[in-house]
C-alpha cells in the first residue's frame, strides 16, 4: 500500500515572513493529517530556514525546489545538496517543467542532480511530463519513456524507492486545466510500466507517483482516488493555507 504524498511547490513565491504566516495557519491542522498522508513544503532557497524552524517537531517535511549537481566551488548563484541538508531539507524537486523549459535542464543534468541528491542522503521529487504539442503529436509515451529512463539512468532500485516521481503534464501546470482522472491514471500506469521495464514489477509497484497540474480542493478527491495516483504536487492551490488544507483533506477522505 503506497502512502499518499502531497507536496506544495511554492515556486518563486513567499519570502520568510509570508512563509511563517502561512505555517502558523497551516501546521495545526496539517500535523493532524500526517498519519493519513505525507506532506511536504517546497520553498525558495532563502525561505527554507524560516520554514525549517517552523517545521521543527512537526511531521511535515521540508523540500527545496532545485539544487546544484555540484558539491562546492565556482558555481555563482548555486546551492548545493550539502547546504540543503544542513538546514534540514528532506526532499528536493528536480526536473520541474519550468526548470526544463526556462533554464534548459536536460535529462542528463537532471540525472546528475538525482545522483547528487541521493548521494547526499536527500530524496528527489523527480518531475516528468509532456507538452500539449507532444501529446497531440502522439508522442506522449516516447517523451515519458525518454524522461524516465534518462533521469533515472544508473539510479539503483534502492535509491529509486527513496524518490518520488511526479507526473505533471506541462499543459496542466498553472493553467487551470487539469488532466481528467482517466487521462492522469492512464499516464501513471504507463510511467509505472516503464519503471517496471527498468526495475521489475515489484519495485514499480512500490514507487510513489504524484500527479501535478492544477490540482485543487474541488478535483483532488477524484484524482487521488485513481489507483496509480499516489499524491499530488501542487502549485497555485498550495499558496493559501486554507486551500491547501482543503485539498489535503479532500485527498485523504
Ligand atoms: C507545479 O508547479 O508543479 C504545479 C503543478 O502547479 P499548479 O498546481 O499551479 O498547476
Amino acid at each position: 500500500m503506497r502512502k499518499l504524498i502531497i507536496a506544495a511547490n511554492w515556486k518563486m513565491n513567499k519570502g520568510p515572513a509570508e512563509a511563517r504566516a502561512f505555517l502558523d495557519e497551516f501546521l495545526g491542522a496539517a500535523n493532524g493529517l500526517t498519519d493519513l498522508c505525507d506532506i511536504a513544503i517546497a520553498a525558495p532557497f532563502v525561505t527554507l530556514p524560516a520554514v525549517a524552524e517552523k517545521l521543527s517537531g512537526s511531521a511535515v517535511s521540508l523540500s527545496a525546489e532545485n539544487t546544484s549537481q555540484f558539491e562546492s566551488g565556482a558555481y555563482t548563484g548555486e546551492v548545493s545538496v550539502g547546504m540543503l541538508k544542513e538546514i534540514g531539507a528532506e526532499f528536493v524537486i528536480l526536473g520541474h517543467s519550468e526548470r526544463r523549459s526556462i533554464y534548459g535542464e536536460t535529462d542528463e543534468v537532471i540525472n546528475a542532480k538525482m545522483k547528487a541528491v541521493l548521494a547526499g542522503g536527500l530524496r528527489p521529487i523527480f518531475c516528468i511530463g509532456e507538452t500539449l504539442a507532444e501529446r497531440e503529436d502522439g508522442r506522449l509515451e516516447d517523451v515519458l519513456r525518454t524522461q524516465v529512463s534518462g533521469g533515472l539512468a544508473d539510479i539503483s532500485a534502492e535509491d529509486l524507492l527513496k524518490s518520488v516521481v511526479a507526473y505533471e503534464p506541462v499543459w496542466a501546470i498553472g493553467t487551470g486545466v487539469t488532466a481528467s482522472p482517466a487521462q492522469a491514471q492512464e499516464a501513471h500506469v504507463f510511467v509505472r510500466s516503464v519503471i517496471s521495464d527498468l526495475y521489475g514489477a515489484e519495485v514499480a509497484e512500490q514507487v510513489r507517483i504524484q500527479y501535478g497540474g492544477s490540482v485543487k480542493g474541488a478535483n483532488a478527491a477524484e484524482l487521488m482516488g485513481q489507483e496509480d495516483i499516489d499524491g499530488a504536487l501542487v502549485g497555485g492551490a498550495s499558496l493559501e493555507a486554507a486551500s491547501f488544507l482543503e485539498l489535503i483533506q479532500n485527498s485523504v477522505t
